[in-house]
């Protein structure tokens, strides 16, 4: 690969080639070699992937700022005067899809992955020929959401199995986005669904717009929020009550797997709001019992499951092509993963897999407490 002229159209930070490229892996999967940035550097961002073969880059996305203090955060964020967009967040994983090569539009994890399973989603999901035969410099930045997908499991009552929303559109290779309201107007043309936008607000009313709207998200159980510019190329989020909980459920369901440092960020997040925002000390008080309740209850049941016998870990549910299962659970299990299939059926012509993402340092670690073991 011709790293200087790759350098060149990169434009980052960096002095050299050198400097840049000795962070890049290179990856031989399914057949495609690629070469991936795992973390960010040098102003490029996390999980972005040169194709040689077809000469193509497809930038990472973003690592989005959060707020732990919301009116300070939106004061010192953005500029007075300036508009900010409000739209809802969604609990589900990032994917970009990119048209490089002959293959066909391919969906990429945010750690830089060509994903079989999402590959053949996307296409189902989303009418991506006409998109890419006018835009092929671009790519879709969408959220897979829903309780039927291999990395995240959150319930929302309009989605069924799985679906797809398309929450930012990038010229690929510089990562410039388009702005928000062109964006939503190029979705629109399209087809492709978005995440619901909550309005458009200046600074001084966005603090009182947008705690209304976690409010009301955080009664329905949903994630948060994104911030933007109205160019789209600066962002923040800020979370809900119901998601911090959630997280640190799913981290206490699995003690020895998600590090400290997660766990202590959810809970800061936590602190934050309930200094801003909880008025009274009885709401204080039930915000700080429903957080015990996240933390202590989904870590004794998993004692209790281990100490019974049982294997734990994350569980999922897809359905789709037999090949494209096929193709997941290889790709899965090539990026070490130990997955354990629980059932494997048909249903109204598609297969159905249910497997466990198997939480090895859990499993391990409280089997070596539960049998003497010293902490
Ligand atoms: P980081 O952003 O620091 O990398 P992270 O990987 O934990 O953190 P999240 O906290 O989930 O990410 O927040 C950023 C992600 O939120 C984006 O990468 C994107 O996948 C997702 N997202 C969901 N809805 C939106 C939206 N409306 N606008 C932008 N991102 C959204």
């Amino acid at each position: 690969m011709d790293e200087r002229a790759y350098f060149e159209r990169l434009d980052s930070t960096a002095s050299d080639p050198a400097e840049l490229f000795e962070h890049f892996e290179q990856r031989s999967v399914g057949g495609r070699t690629t070469h991936v940035l795992p973390s960010a550097r040098h102003g490029i961002e996390r999980g972005t992937v040169i194709l040689d073969a077809a000469d193509a880059i497809v930038r990472g996305y973003p690592s989005i700022p959060r707020v732990l203090a919301l009116d300070a955060g939106v004061t010192s964020f953005f500029e007075s005067g300036e508009s900010i967009f409000a739209e809802e967040k969604l609990d589900g994983f990032n994917v970009r899809v990119a048209d490089v090569g002959d293959e066909g539009p391919l969906a990429f994890t945010r750690g830089g992955y060509v994903c079989p399973y999402t590959t053949a989603r996307v296409r189902d999901l989303l009418d991506l020929g006409e998109f890419f035969a006018t835009h092929p410099e671009m790519m879709l930045c969408a959220e897979l959401i829903g309780p039927e997908t291999p990395y995240t499991t959150h319930d929302y009552a309009e989605v069924d199995s799985d679906a797809i929303r398309v929450f930012d559109v990038r010229d690929r290779e510089s990562a410039v986005p388009l702005a928000v309201s062109e964006r939503r107007e190029l979705c629109v043309r399209y087809d492709f669904p978005q995440p619901r936008l909550f309005g458009r607000y200046d600074r001084s009313e966005a603090t009182e717009e947008i705690w209304s709207a976690i409010e009301e998200l955080d009664a329905d159980g949903r994630e948060g929020v994104v911030m933007k510019t109205a160019d789209s190329d600066s962002m923040v989020k800020y979370t809900t009550e119901s998601k911090h909980h959630d997280e640190l459920a799913d981290a206490f369901s699995l003690p020895f797997d998600l590090g400290r440092d997660f766990v202590f960020s959810r809970i800061t997040r936590e602190v934050f709001q309930a200094a801003e925002f909880d008025e009274s000390d009885e709401r204080l008080r039930e915000r700080a019992h429903d957080l015990g309740e996240s933390i202590l209850l989904p870590a004794v049941e998993t004692v209790r499951r281990i100490e019974s016998g049982e294997t734990v870990g994350q569980r999922h549910r897809v359905r789709g092509g037999h090949d494209d299962i096929d193709a997941l659970l290889d790709h899965l299990r090539d990026l070490s993963l130990t997955i354990e299939v629980e059932a494997d059926y048909r249903e109204n012509g598609q297969r159905v897999v249910e497997f466990l993402k198997v939480a090895e340092s859990t499993v391990d670690r409280t089997t070596y407490y539960l049998e003497g073991g010293t902490y």
